[in-house]
């Protein structure tokens, strides 16, 4: 499928669906921490990338054959709401499935009210929000010009204005970068203005472009708790977890996720280790044949293997 992936499992998500509606990778911000690595160039025009009908035949197809699905959500290679027709799309999934609909977006475009009512009928949005000033957003999510922090706030406030739906804020915790008190208190004041529903802290757990990305302590993470849930309610540090049991085709399966982010090479043993339980020898067969395929690569991240795509094959 060229549109859909996983699904994957998340505490925060259950078993979700993704659906991703960008040529990679396609971006306003270009973040210190992206996992899709740096945004060669930025891209701020809105447009229908791919058919929105060849997407949501993709989407039928992908429902009919995954019984179990708690969540279908759109996110993908750069800031999903680029793509011209979303909200046409989620009002069709609408018609087709009570399963509900997740947005994660970093929420630049929110400012735009035409963004904003491609929104309204999501289940649940995910917009970003890292820092509580200027500089720091423009130290942590670069953004392409006139994308400035002001706009970004006044985006998010006036989206919770109009939205009825659940409204959880990602926010993306880098050590010695926005842990600080005083960063964690700034925030605090924007997210207060903001009034999402949640924040859900999120932690820089794959390979990122720049060097002094890294996992704050537990110390750092446990104080940005602290500090954020005066405001709302934080829900803790999280790690989507893959699942391969109902894949048609796992080299497939594994290429469509490992494509659209790095993948911990233990994650991927236990995924296949629950397709196979107590069958050691054949996972480490499996994974073996999957790296002659030459379609992957190891990365080191912080001492940890890590699947990338190779982009050296061929
Ligand atoms: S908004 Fe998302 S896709 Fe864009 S640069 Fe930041 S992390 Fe990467």
């Amino acid at each position: 499928m060229k549109y859909i992936f996983g699904p994957v499992s998340s505490k925060r998500l259950g078993q979700s669906l993704g659906v991703d509606l960008l040529p990679p990778k396609s971006c306003t911000w270009n973040c210190v921490y992206c996992q899709l690595g740096k945004t060669r160039k930025f891209v701020t025009e809105r447009q229908e990338f791919f058919p929105r009908e060849e997407i949501l035949e993709e989407i039928r197809e992908a429902i009919a054959v995954n019984s179990s699905l708690d969540w279908i959500t759109f996110v993908g290679s750069g800031e999903t709401m680029l793509y011209k027709g979303i909200g046409w799309l989620i009002g069709e999934v609408k018609k087709l499935t009570t399963i509900p609909v997740a947005v994660i977006t970093n929420g630049s475009l929110l400012y735009l009210p035409e963004v904003r009512e491609e929104l309204l009928q999501a289940d649940a949005v995910l917009p970003s929000l890292n820092a509580g000033t200027e500089t720091l957003h423009a130290q942590i999510d670069r953004p392409a010009a006139g994308l400035t922090f002001r706009r970004h706030v006044e985006g998010l406030v006036a989206f919770r204005r109009q939205y009825k739906g659940r409204l959880w804020i990602e926010v993306m915790l880098l050590g010695g970068i926005n842990d600080s008190d005083e960063a964690l208190h700034e925030l605090a004041t924007v997210l207060k203005e903001i009034n999402p529903d949640m924040v859900h802290l999120v932690l820089p757990t794959r390979p990122a472009p720049e060097q002094e990305v890294r996992i704050p302590s537990e110390d750092r993470i446990e104080q940005a708790i602290a500090i954020l849930s005066t405001v709302t309610t934080v829900v803790n540090p999280v790690k989507g977890t893959m699942d391969l049991r109902s894949a048609p085709d796992m080299l497939h399966a594994v290429s469509d996720i490992v494509s659209r982010h790095p993948v911990q090479q233990r994650e991927l043993q236990k995924a296949i280790s629950d397709c196979f339980p107590g069958e050691n020898d054949k996972v480490a067969s499996i994974m073996l044949d999957m790296l002659s395929t030459g379609r992957f690569k190891l990365v080191d991240h912080g001492g940890e293997p890590y699947w990338v795509i190779n982009d050296d094959q061929g």
